[in-house]
């Protein structure tokens, strides 16, 4: 007997497009998945990369915390799931494209812009925020062509948290310390030539505030060529009310800080200096930055107070890793104040969610993501028994209408063997830089690849993914 269309109908797959494939994106489909029944996920990507910031954002000398893309590959993997990289929301599709082909869309589009510093001269050249600089060093094709200035003996960093320490990390290594990493060559050959021998580390708050987690503080004490260097008098301060798991935390920070205040720079070539109560007031210089006026302030009650007392410091470099924003996505409701996506634990919208930083802010590590993603995959399933909408199909042909390029999952494979194959060992891979370069790959080796580098099961998603190179 033939199906009505009603009974068709009823036995939709749940169409679920995730705009973004980083860690978010990725724990939102899992969730997704692991709920059982009929789902089918697209995870698009404006690169034709997948990963976000475990790609652009982690640093290129914490190869293990970039494990994590291998899990996300399991799910990538699945047959319910398809990537669709080089394929940008607002530019090959519009998000209300997708809400109208896709019973549910999540935006996890994270929080590409920084936060600017708002203080007078940052518009100088040599002021870059993390954001850029980060990006430029781990070759995400935004930030190619940066093309910092390097050529000073000091740079100063502002902000206190993990992103100012991957920055003064990445500057103070050594080449032999970076050997074993992705930093990209154009970030690498500018670094290793750079004078950079001291790196101010500027944190308007104490060092009880400090929003550093303490391995990696701890990592600033165990560099060959740099020595960290810690004011005593500026670690005396209390720790004021607050949680125990908070207090040993920041315990744990005040003990390795302490442990930086003795040492003697000694013969080495870099000094790290955390330098607190420190507010940059002031960018100085011409067009190009020749330091920082920082007024020193101390806290009153939790508050922040300026002293009345104010210092510079000489610096050809300023970065500043003061935290990220969000940017407004045409379709989709804003927040301009917080920077994100209003929403209700996630949802937005009738069909529509947010997971990972554009829905809370640019705070906690990679994992804090994943409750985001159980969230909003609960809300899909309590709002949706059956699919209702084309999904796919209807996106194939809407990219194909386009002129869009995706680039599938095995696409991907077949960059990322490209990338290993390029590497000079112990570099886990040498990068491509460009959107073309990677395309170019896809061109030049249109039927290699895939067995090599896939684990059991790729070859199959690839087959599945006919309209993706
Ligand atoms: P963050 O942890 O929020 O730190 C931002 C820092 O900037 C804070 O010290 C903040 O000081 C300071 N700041 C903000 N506005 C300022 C201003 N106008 N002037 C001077 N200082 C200012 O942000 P993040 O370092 O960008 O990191 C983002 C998230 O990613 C965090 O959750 C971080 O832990 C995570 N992350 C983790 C790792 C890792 O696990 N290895 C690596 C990188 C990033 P106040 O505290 O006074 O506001």
């Amino acid at each position: 007997m033939r199906a009505s269309a009603a009974d068709r109908g009823s036995r939709r797959p749940i169409g679920v497009a995730i705009v973004g494939s980083g860690p978010a994106g990725f724990y939102a489909a899992e969730a997704l998945l692991a709920g059982g029944g009929d789902v089918r996920i697209d995870i698009l990507d404006r690169l034709p990369t997948p990963f976000g910031l475990i790609r652009d954002g982690v640093a290129p000398d914490h190869q293990t915390t970039k494990k994590v893309a291998l899990k996300f590959e399991r799910t990538a993997l699945k047959p319910e799931v398809r990537f669709y990289g080089n394929v940008a929301v607002g530019r090959d599709v519009m998000l209300d494209d997708l809400r109208s082909m896709y019973d549910a869309v999540i935006l996890a589009v994270g929080t590409p812009l920084d936060r600017p510093l708002g203080i007078p001269g940052e518009d100088k050249s040599g002021v870059y925020g993390s954001a850029a600089f980060v990006g430029w060093y781990n070759g995400h094709p935004d930030f190619r062509d940066l093309d910092p200035d390097l050529g000073t003996p000091a740079a100063a960093i502002v902000g206190n948290g993990n992103v100012a320490l991957d920055v003064a990390r990445v500057l103070a290594k050594t080449e032999v310390e970076l050997a074993d990493s992705d930093l990209v060559d154009h970030a690498a050959q500018a670094i290793h030539a750079a004078p950079i021998a001291d790196i101010h580390i500027l944190g308007r708050r104490g060092p009880a505030e400090a929003k550093f987690t303490n391995v990696e503080l701890r990592e600033m004490g165990q560099l060959r060529d740099c020595v960290p260097l810690a004011d005593p008098a500026q670690l005396g301060e209390a720790i004021g009310p607050m949680s125990d798991r908070d207090r040993r935390l920041r315990e744990k920070n005040l003990a390795t800080l302490a442990g930086f205040a003795d040492l003697d720079a000694g013969t080495a070539s870099k000094r790290a200096h955390f330098r607190f109560f420190a507010v940059p007031t002031e960018i100085l210089g011409g067009d190009r930055v020749e330091g920082v006026r920082v007024a020193r302030a101390r806290l009153e009650d939790g508050r922040l107070v300026l002293t009345g007392e104010t210092f510079e410091i000489p610096c050809g470099l300023v970065i500043s890793a003061i935290g990220y924003r969000s940017q407004p996505i045409t379709g989709a409701p804003f927040d301009a104040d917080r920077g994100i996506v209003p929403n209700d634990d996630g949802r937005v919208a009738d069909g529509l969610y947010a997971v990972g930083w554009i829905k809370r802010g640019p705070t906690g590590v990679i994992a804090s993501n994943r409750p985001d993603g159980v969230a909003v995959a609960t809300s899909i399933r309590a709002a949706f028994d059956r699919g209702r909408k084309p999904g796919r199909q209807a996106l194939d042909a809407l990219l194909a209408r386009a002129g869009a390029r995706p680039v599938g999952y095995a696409g991907w494979q077949r960059i990322d063997a490209a990338e290993r194959a390029n590497a000079t060992p112990p570099a886990p891979r040498r990068k491509f830089t460009r959107v073309a370069e990677m395309l170019a790959v896809l061109d030049a080796a249109p039927d290699r690849g895939d067995r090599q580098s896939a684990p059991r099961g790729a070859g199959e998603a690839a087959r599945k993914q006919p309209a993706a190179t």
